[in-house]
């Protein structure tokens, strides 16, 4: 992964403010608020709300969850 704590500690969601957190494969962030989840399209995170997806309500298939341990 090459988003660095650094980055991850300047993003914030643009809905609620809050810290986003980078999910364990690094296929998105996710807000620890609101629970979006924003992409991460070549490294870069894109954080717009247009972009988001809510993990609840949809997953998609070919994201599945990567069985790290
Ligand atoms: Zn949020």
């Amino acid at each position: 992964m090459a988003i660095s704590q650094d980055l991850l500690e300047i993003l914030a969601c643009p809905v609620c403010k809050a810290k986003v957190e980078l999910k364990p494969d690094g296929s998105g962030l996710k807000c620890v608020e609101c629970k979006r989840l924003y992409p991460v399209r070549d490294d870069i995170p894109v954080m717009l709300v247009d972009e988001a997806t809510t993990e609840d309500d949809n997953v998609s298939e070919d994201e599945q969850p990567a069985r790290n341990s």
